[in-house]
């Protein structure tokens, strides 16, 4: 399997170079040259199977001959190994029509654990056969940095640092970051704000010295890798409901538009999915482009769901690279001309297309509120504000045709303490293998918002590892 780019002037990759790559050097997202298909009797096989055995087998046409099966099958064991529930990704009835599948189970209780767990260990066993090493350096709000630092913690040929502004992530997010005793883990707390600390993030990329003395590397939602590793969750979900031989739709809360684009990869394999409906908060730019072709973007309010405060969703231009037919100068063009005005509206025909899968919904966090109330007192389910967004989205449509619908549940809900306690009166209790988390030792060093300075921490804390 080989990889090309959205935006059409980038040699083709193999897997391996394109999970090591992330973005494409001419700015272009990787997406597979051809889709894989697999047939009813494909589906079929895959239902009986535990979720690592059929990870691995859902992603094999994408890796390819990048890696062995046997060694994929075995790092999709491990990545999932430390789950707290069995199923990995258990699906829960709600009503008649709508189910949730709870995503949260791994180490950081969200949904990026379950491509960022695989990750890791791939990106180790890569560089293992390259004799390379790499640091990850990345910034966080909140929700990403414990899912990178869990995913890099004790690799090999892997050492992460991770900035967060000082005082301004939440308790339980900084010290699912700051608790991780890991040789190869460091934490830095910026004197600044989330945007100071992607600006020192992006200084760092662009010394261009700096980044080849340490072999900076990033992993972020615009990896192909971590796409195709959400693709087996939905489809775990659509074989426990009935497929390949019944459809189902998925209602996803969205900001990147990397969970959702799973779903429409896992559709391009042949799974059969009816709908997906794309959940947004207050931060609706996709539920406004999917009601009327308008993709403007306005400034990010913050939410009640904060991972998807976002305006600009990345990976949605791979989808609109199939919408164009795969026209890689149009692609360019359009994407090109979004970042320049903040506005884009698709050709008719690149848009019904979309339209014909994709549906847009909105919850403000009053709503969101009162959503999370409801279920909670008709179905005693704890939904966190992004999981409520989904739920919600997963009743706009009228059910019709006999599809069941599925809502992502992207977060547990005792990462958001505040908002739970706010919708039903009580703060839901951490899962035991972190209830301790409010008495581990934290580490992490201060530094001012300065770009030396922190390189120079980065440096020393990168030569302590080699040695
Ligand atoms: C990252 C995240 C999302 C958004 O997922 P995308 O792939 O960026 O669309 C939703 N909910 C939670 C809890 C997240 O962490």
């Amino acid at each position: 399997m080989r990889y090309i780019s959205t935006r059409g002037a980038a040699p083709a990759r193999d897997f391996a170079a394109v999970l090591l790559a992330g973005l494409a050097e001419d700015g272009g997202l990787f997406v597979p040259e051809s889709w894989p298909h697999f047939t009813a009797a494909d589906w079929r096989a895959l239902r009986a199977l535990p979720y690592a055995e059929l990870a691995a087998r859902v992603m094999q046409p994408f890796v390819g001959e990048a890696l062995p099966f046997a060694v994929l099958q075995r790092l999709c064991r491990e990545a999932y190994d430390r789950f707290g529930h069995p199923a990995i990704v258990p699906l829960i009835q709600l009503d008649t029509h709508r189910w949730v599948q709870e995503l949260f189970h791994g180490p950081t209780l969200a949904f990026k654990d379950l491509a960022l767990q695989l990750i890791g260990r791939l990106f180790d066993h890569v560089l293992a056969e390259r004799g390379e090493r790499v640091m990850i350096v990345g910034a966080t709000s909140g929700d990403t940095g414990s899912a990178a630092i869990e995913a890099c913690r004790d690799r090999a040929r892997v050492d992460i640092v991770i900035l967060h502004p000082r005082g301004r992530t939440s308790e339980v997010q900084r010290r699912q970051m700051t608790t991780v005793r890991a040789r190869n883990v460091a934490n830095i707390a910026v004197e600044g704000t989330f945007d100071d600390c992607q600006d020192l993030v992006k200084a760092m990329f662009a010394d261009a010295a700096f980044r080849t003395e340490l072999h900076l590397s990033a992993v972020n939602s615009i990896n192909w890798a971590r796409i195709a590793a959400q693709i087996p969750y939905y489809v775990a979900g659509a074989l426990a409901l009935g497929g390949p031989e019944r459809e189902v739709g998925f209602a996803v809360p969205t900001g990147n538009f990397g969970n959702v684009l799973a779903a429409y990869a896992a559709r391009r394999m042949g799974l059969p999915i009816a709908r997906l409906v794309v959940g947004a908060n207050r931060n609706d730019i996709l539920a406004r482009f999917l009601a009327s072709n308008d993709m403007s973007v306005r400034p990010v309010e913050p939410s009640l769901s904060p991972s998807m405060d976002i305006q600009i969703s990345s990976n949605f231009e791979r989808l609109l690279f199939e919408a164009l037919d795969r026209d890689a100068a149009a692609t360019r063009a359009a994407m090109q001309g979004f970042r320049a005005s903040g506005t884009m509206k698709v050709p008719d025909a690149a848009w019904h297309r979309i339209r014909t899968l994709f549906h847009g919904f909105r919850l403000d966090d009053a709503a969101t509120l009162a959503e999370i109330r409801l279920l909670a007192a008709r179905t005693g389910y704890l939904a966190d504000p992004h999981s409520a967004v989904g739920i919600a989205a997963a009743a706009a449509l009228p059910a019709g045709r006999d599809v069941p619908m599925i809502a992502m549940a992207t977060a547990h809900p005792a990462k958001f303490p505040d908002a739970m306690q706010q919708a039903t009166g009580t703060r839901p209790p951490l899962p035991s293998r972190l209830a301790d988390l409010y008495e581990r030792e934290e580490q992490y060093t201060v530094l001012p918002n300065d770009l030396a300075a922190i390189q120079a921490a980065i440096r020393s804390f990168s030569l302590r590892n080699a040695a």
